[in-house]
């Protein structure tokens, strides 16, 4: 298993899913909110500067979160692959991740986009904001989560669609049935996956044709 990005609407369960996923796979996980978040919980100054976007469902500008990524793709956990999760969100990080692990004579291999409609979206997020109190989980900021989502993101998606490496999974339903999914997709075969089988992706119809 190498290099893996996970990418799906604010709400659409991809960072519960990756974590399943990186564990399947003994990859890391590498999510940007993370990082921020942790950033912004530590008040450094990266948490600082990234806080004002986030509380406003922004992205946070290019040049903080290309270089952070670059920064963490530099470490030496991730030299066998990882999972990314919320990055790239725009094409402009395409084209910036894209020219960082070119330098290593890397890319992605697989992506994997969990799908959701908004109403569902909407309801889950309102949901975890009372659980887990994220202050960017209020429903004016959640609007403007996923309409950036759409009006960015999507673009991200149909670039790697076009490259032949997208896989879509559908991200209604309980958290193990999603999972399921999710290993079928990547064509986990129980807990040991082989290189082989996720780069050639599932026979059939169940990688995306857009
Ligand atoms: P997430 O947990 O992935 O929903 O990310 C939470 C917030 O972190 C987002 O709403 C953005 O403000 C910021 N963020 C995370 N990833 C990125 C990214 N790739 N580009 C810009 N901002 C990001």
């Amino acid at each position: 298993m190498k290099r893996t990005l996970i990418i799906g609407p604010p709400g659409s369960g991809k960072g519960t899913q990756a974590g399943r996923i990186s564990e399947r796979l003994g990859v890391v996980a590498i999510s940007t909110g993370d990082i921020f978040r942790s950033n912004v919980k530590n008040e450094t100054t990266l948490g600082v500067e990234a806080k004002k976007y986030m509380d406003a469902g922004d992205f946070v500008p290019d040049n903080v979160t290309n270089k952070m990524v670059r920064d963490r793709l530099s470490e030496t956990d991730v030299e066998d692959g990882f999972l990314l999760d919320g990055y790239p969100r725009t094409t402009a990080q395409v084209d910036y991740l894209d020219q960082v692990l070119a330098e290593n004579d890397e890319k992605l291999d697989v992506v994997l986009q969990l799908t959701a409609d908004d109403e569902e979206l909407i309801s889950r997020l309102l949901g975890r904001a009372t659980e887990a109190g994220r202050s960017d989980d209020n429903e004016a900021v959640i609007r403007h989560r996923l309409h950036l989502y759409h009006q960015q993101t999507e673009a991200v998606v149909a670039k790697y669609a076009e490259r032949g490496i997208l896989t879509q999974v559908d991200g209604i339903g309980n958290i193990d049935q999603v999972t399921h999914r999710v290993m079928e997709a990547l064509k986990v075969p129980g807990a040991t996956p082989t290189l082989q089988t996720v780069l050639e992706g599932p026979p059939g119809n169940s990688r995306a044709q857009l």
